[in-house]
């Protein structure tokens, strides 16, 4: 029986040659949708300087600061709208200047509409006088050429998660392509006789498959690209058929289910004859694991095998697969984790690391949510926290500390 820690240190090198791959082009102009945040694989350096050009920062008169004394009444100049090319400021003229539009030449202030007289745009072709309450300093309100960024800097570095903001600065600088690190593609698989797809009827005995969906939801969670989500039955010829025709576009395959000890164990059956072997990690719920890279005709990819209820192949996933493919796509790999106190006393087998369920209550303590069994999906959905037990504790008290992940975020 191998250690949760060993385990953990099997699959992050059995998907270690992962991280060697091409990065991806793609167009800033239309940000993937994903469940996770795409990373940059490469630096970008800033080509142009952000803002372009000097610009007015309000709604107001563009001037020169040295004329507006006060008493002073000035001349209405051109309007200057967004959008449109540098004028020039003439002497003892205010040019009525809207958000954004260039700053024109001789004019080195901005002052607001509101601070002027009379506060309102006149139209355009009516002749007019303005005057200020105030002087104003050279600089006010004018946003600067390069202030945001000025060209040649670094605009983002390898391994920035790109969020709504980091696409809005790319697409202001102008830059048309980014290279980000590539998702691996994993196909999903659920095992079982009993296994029915939502939308049909359930047969007697049968269930629907839960673990295709959560499997999918993780997988994509962490950055990676679900290319198929399937179910096959207990049939070692079904399954192989799955693998045989096919010989690219996965880089790993999430298999639960048929991994125990029992008579129809099909992805046992099928893969520890082609590179995957199978064995018990101190674990529960999670403990029959598989690992390897299977080769069937010419298919060849790793497989992590997690077993099939619903709750096992969660928390297997947690321990062993996310960590290891959040770091794989450049995300942060560890949830966030603290120690709490128990609100109520708890069992453990002591030889396992066992993993349960729970929520936070307003005074911090963890209350846990269902029992221990590996079947309660429903209680984990109900869950914000998985709570940790180790090798070697049998019991814990109300008011001992356990370490706790956020799994709700
Ligand atoms: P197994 O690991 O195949 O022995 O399955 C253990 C338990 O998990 C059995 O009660 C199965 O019916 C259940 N189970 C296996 N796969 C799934 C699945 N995809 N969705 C829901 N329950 C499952
Ligand atoms: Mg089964």
């Amino acid at each position: 029986m191998s250690t949760v820690a060993e385990h953990q240190a099997a699959v992050a090198a059995l998907l270690a040659p992962l991280a060697d791959r091409e990065p991806e082009a793609w167009r800033v102009s239309r940000p993937p949708a994903g469940a996770a945040p795409r990373v940059l694989a490469r630096d970008i350096l800033n080509p142009i300087d952000l803002p372009p050009f000097d610009n007015s920062q309000m709604d107001g008169y563009a001037v020169r600061a040295a004329e507006v004394v006060p008493g002073a009444t000035l001349k209405v100049g051109r309007r200057i709208a967004a959008g449109h090319g540098v004028d020039l400021l003439r002497d003892g003229e205010a040019a009525p200047i809207m958000t954004g539009a260039p700053i024109p030449d001789g004019a080195d202030a901005v002052i607001p509409i509101e601070d002027a007289t009379p506060n309102a745009f006149q139209p355009e072709h009516v002749t007019s006088r303005v005057t200020f309450a105030g002087t104003v300093d050279a600089g006010t309100f004018v946003r600067r050429r390069g202030s945001d960024l000025a060209a040649g800097s670094l605009l983002l570095a390898t391994g920035t998660a790109l969020g709504a903001a980091q696409w809005g600065v790319l697409a202001s600088s102008g830059v048309a392509t980014v290279p980000l690190l590539s998702q691996l593609r994993v196909l999903v698989l659920s095992t079982g006789d009993e296994l029915t797809l939502s939308g049909r009827a359930l047969a007697p005995g049968h269930i629907y498959d839960a673990n295709g969906a959560s499997m999918a939801a993780a997988v994509s969670a962490t950055g990676a690209l679900v290319t198929e989500v399937l179910v096959v039955h207990d049939d070692a010829r079904l399954l192989r058929d799955v693998f045989e025709d096919r010989d690219r576009g996965v880089d790993l395959v999430l298999t639960t289910g048929g991994v125990s000890k029992g008579a129809y164990e099909v992805v046992r059956d099928v893969f520890e004859s082609s590179g995957v072997a199978f064995g018990s990690v101190a674990m529960q719920p999670g403990g029959p694991q598989g690992l390897g890279t299977a080769r069937l005709g010419r298919f060849s990819a790793p497989v992590v095998a997690f077993p099939g209820n619903p709750v096992s192949a969660l928390v297997s996933f947690e321990m062993f697969l996310r960590p290891v493919l959040r770091e794989l796509h450049g995300l942060t790999p560890h949830r966030e984790n603290w120690l709490a106190p128990l609100a109520e006393a708890l069992d453990s087998p002591p030889a396992k690391h066992q993993v349960r369920r729970g929520v936070i209550t307003a005074s911090g303590e963890i209350e846990l949510v269902g029992g221990a069994s590996s079947h309660l999906l429903h209680s984990y959905a109900a869950s914000t926290v998985l709570v940790h037990v180790p090798v070697g504790v049998s019991h814990l008290d109300a008011g001992d500390t356990a370490e706790v992940w956020r799994i709700d975020d």
